[in-house]
């Protein structure tokens, strides 16, 4: 199951999306954006209440 993630979304005013697969790798993506984009440094902890605040269930996000 594939996932789409708009960081305009997430409260800022930028284009930037990721989609692919529902993981963990997908969600490092995004941290990591918001890091270097955006010179805030999320935990891992704090971007997957993030992304499930969205709908998106915690099953599917986890860490293994
Ligand atoms: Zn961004």
């Amino acid at each position: 199951m594939t996932i789409k993630l708009r960081c305009e979304d997430y409260g800022f005013e930028c284009d930037f999306v990721l989609e692919g697969e529902k993981n963990v790798s997908i969600l490092e993506q995004l941290r990591k954006h918001f890091e270097d984009e955006h010179g805030i440094d999320y935990t891992t902890e704090a971007v997957t209440q993030m992304i499930m605040n969205r709908g998106h269930s915690l099953e599917s996000i986890r860490k293994e």
